[in-house]
């Protein structure tokens, strides 16, 4: 019984020549949280995707409520309610027919399905708006429906794949406060993704970083939070190229750099840093810059960390 909701061993999934998920081993507890971190193309969706037994992985083994995904995917999707990307509710249906359509596809019978619906609806307030048609729904709400909708045949376990994607933070924190009340009441393992440090702070228990399929650091959200406590300076723009990387890397106030899609990160020895000559540095050399936001302790801060000892490891590991 007390057996782990999840456990993956070695687990690597391959589209093609791409390893989208390399050699992941994980263990989430009955009951837990579970946050899986990381940036976009990180793995996420496809772990989620191999847990439900949607994909087969290329090595490696998966259980689901000790189920193997590769012979039992049928029934772990019947054992536990899932959120995806792209999953669609009905437009034209009211929430509450959204809820009860998809109690008859699970089977439900018709007074407990509207049991649970209700319940389900003034647990994340939308009661009150049960009757309207979702397509008059603002994006918040729809997502809470949706969220909800994984709850309605008290699965053990559900997986979430970014559950607060496009939502602002005010709604992102009431959903993940309902979803939390939820989860504690009924004992609900929950396993969701994100790549908003912040956000899992709020909801999980323990999480997981995983970057480039690769697992870099699992455990209680404030020990992976500590590990990123460096100070970051996040600069919003366009034309950042490696001859800046080189000439930002001969400098003492900074630590590390990383070019992203539309962004630079600078890792910075000290938060009392003075960033204008930096700054200064890159709109010289041609750099188009929109937007500069100092920050720590964010998941880029802790994957850029991990990032650097992993090579650091791997160097010494050659030298040797
Ligand atoms: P995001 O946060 O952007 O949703 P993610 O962490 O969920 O990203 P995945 O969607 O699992 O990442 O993708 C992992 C890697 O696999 C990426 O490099 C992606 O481009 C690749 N990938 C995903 N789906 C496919 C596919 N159907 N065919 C080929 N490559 C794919």
């Amino acid at each position: 019984m007390n057996q782990p909701a999840i456990i993956t061993d070695q687990l690597t999934f391959d589209f093609g020549a791409l390893r989208a998920v390399e050699r992941l081993s994980l263990t989430v507890r009955r009951g837990a949280i579970y946050g899986l971190l990381g940036p976009n193309g990180a793995g996420k969706t496809t772990v989620i995707r191999l847990l439900l037994g949607l994909l087969e992985p290329t090595s490696g083994v998966a259980r689901v409520l000790g189920m193997k995904t590769t012979h039992y995917g049928g029934d772990i999707r019947r054992r536990t309610g899932a959120l995806l990307e792209g999953d669609k509710l009905y437009e034209n249906l009211t929430a509450l027919e959204n809820l009860r359509y998809y109690g008859r596809l699970r089977q439900m019978n018709e007074q407990e399905s509207l049991a649970r619906s209700q319940e389900l609806l003034v647990g994340f307030e939308l009661w009150d708006r049960r009757d309207e048609p979702i397509q008059t729904w603002s994006r918040g709400m729809r997502k809470k429906l949706a969220v909800a909708r994984t709850l309605l045949n008290r699965p053990e376990l559900i997986l979430l794949d970014e559950p607060t994607g496009g939502l602002d933070p005010v709604a992102t924190a009431t959903l993940y406060s309902q979803l939390q009340e939820f989860s504690v009441r009924e004992g609900t393992t929950i396993f969701l993704t994100t790549h908003k440090l912040s956000e899992a702070e709020q909801l999980c228990n323990e999480v997981a970083i995983l970057y480039a399929g690769r697992l870099m650091a699992e455990g209680p959200v404030a020990e992976l939070r500590a590990l990123g406590a460096a100070p970051l300076l996040l600069i919003r723009g366009d034309g950042f190229n490696e001859a800046m990387v080189a000439l930002l890397a001969r400098r003492r106030e900074v630590v590390d750099i990383r070019i992203q899609p539309h962004s630079l990160l600078i890792e910075l020895a000290d938060a009392d840093t003075h960033i204008s000559p930096l700054i200064n540095l890159l709109v010289e050399s041609g750099a188009d810059i929109e937007e500069v936001q100092r920050t720590n302790a964010s998941l880029e801060s802790v994957v850029m960390r991990l990032v650097r000892e992993k090579k650091a490891d791997q160097d010494i590991a050659l030298a040797v």
